[in-house]
């Protein structure tokens, strides 16, 4: 019978699909990502013939090489910067992903840290807390989202579902960039192309990003680009830590560069870049976009039909390679 390594436990749905299908599983039942020596040491111990794993494993060369007999690679995501792609194709290993499972949920979540970083919800929180409220009054706070544009950078499946969402829902204005054209979203929901980053980024009130972390989108927001938002514009980022250069984006909310960022993603996680937690205009999630349930069990539900698939000679029905 096949066995499967489970690098952490997953809901419970997809367990129960694994185990009706008669598969031996074997879960890592720690309540934190193993390390690469961990999961090295488990795939040395047992000749497994697939592994479901996650973003916060890294899948590389050592890895492929202390488990030979393992054939596929099932991504309890969406994103696969975490596996060594080239690496994979080079042994024919398959590597399966979990597209479109958390779309509405991450594209929900943008518009929450959209809101919350021009509302400052996260400010009247921690006011509220410290007991500073002594009553309302006239000062001003926050401001309207309606009738700013939203910059999208990225419009695959949760970018262009921001887009929906921050057009119907709060009268923005869309505009969008990416290496593909959206036909769809210029069509539905009157987004402008437009046809260079920095145009984009000169424009925008808002700027959310949801690219895939790739080689050419890594620090896609640096210091220089950062210089060319509005003074009075907002970051979102749900998409993946290292597309922001954090320490540029540090120094940029210290100094009034731009007026705010909402952060689900970092480039070092679970590490945050030095002073990021003392600033005040950033609200700061720990990866949960995609946090769920309904989110959760989709991908536990995707990820388990490509294993499914793969062994029962079918192409599973999202293969990355
Ligand atoms: P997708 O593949 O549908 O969309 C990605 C888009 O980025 C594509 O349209 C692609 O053409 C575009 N792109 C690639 N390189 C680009 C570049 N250099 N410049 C501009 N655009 C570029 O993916 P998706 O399902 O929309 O997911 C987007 C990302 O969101 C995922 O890759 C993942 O990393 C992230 N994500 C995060 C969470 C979370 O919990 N925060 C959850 C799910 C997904």
């Amino acid at each position: 019978m096949k066995k499967i390594f489970i690098t952490r436990r997953i809901p419970e749905n997809g367990l129960a699909m694994l185990r009706e299908k008669g598969f031996t599983l074997v879960l890592s039942e720690k309540p934190r990502p193993l390390s690469k020596r961990e999961l090295i040491k488990e795939l040395k111990k047992n000749p497994y013939d697939a592994v479901l794993c996650l973003l916060t494993d890294t899948i590389d060369k050592d890895v492929f090489d202390a488990a030979p007999s393992v054939k596929i690679f099932a991504n309890f995501a969406v994103g696969f910067n975490n596996i060594a792609l080239e690496e994979a194709k080079k042994r024919g290993v398959v590597i399966t992903n979990t597209p479109g499972a958390s779309t509405e949920s991450v594209s929900e979540f943008t518009l929450a840290l959209i809101l919350n970083a021009a509302r400052r919800v996260n400010e009247g929180d921690r006011f509220m807390r410290a007991g500073k409220f002594k009553g309302w009054g006239p000062p001003m706070f926050g401001r309207d989202i309606k009738g700013m544009t939203l910059g999208i950078v990225g419009s695959g499946r949760i970018g262009a579902e921001v887009a929906k969402k921050a057009l119907r829902g709060f009268e923005m204005k869309i505009i969008y960039y990416d290496v593909i054209r959206n036909e769809l979203l210029e069509k539905e929901y009157g987004a402008r192309f437009v046809s260079t980053l920095e145009e984009l980024l000169r424009t925008a009130d808002v700027v959310s990003l949801h690219v895939s972390l790739l080689p050419s989108t890594k620090h896609l927001i640096n210091k220089e680009r950062l210089a060319m938002m509005k003074k009075t514009a907002y970051l979102v980022n749900t998409s993946r830590g290292p597309v922001i250069d954090e320490n540029a984006l540090v120094d940029a909310l210290k100094n009034g560069v731009i007026a705010g960022a909402g952060l689900d993603v970092f480039e070092f996680e679970p590490k945050t870049a030095k002073g990021l937690t003392r600033i005040e205009n950033v609200v700061l999630t720990p990866h949960i976009a995609a946090g769920t349930e309904i989110a959760r069990q989709e991908m536990a539900r995707l990820a388990v039909t490509n294993l499914i698939a793969f062994f029962d000679g079918k192409t599973p029905p999202n293969v990355v390679v």
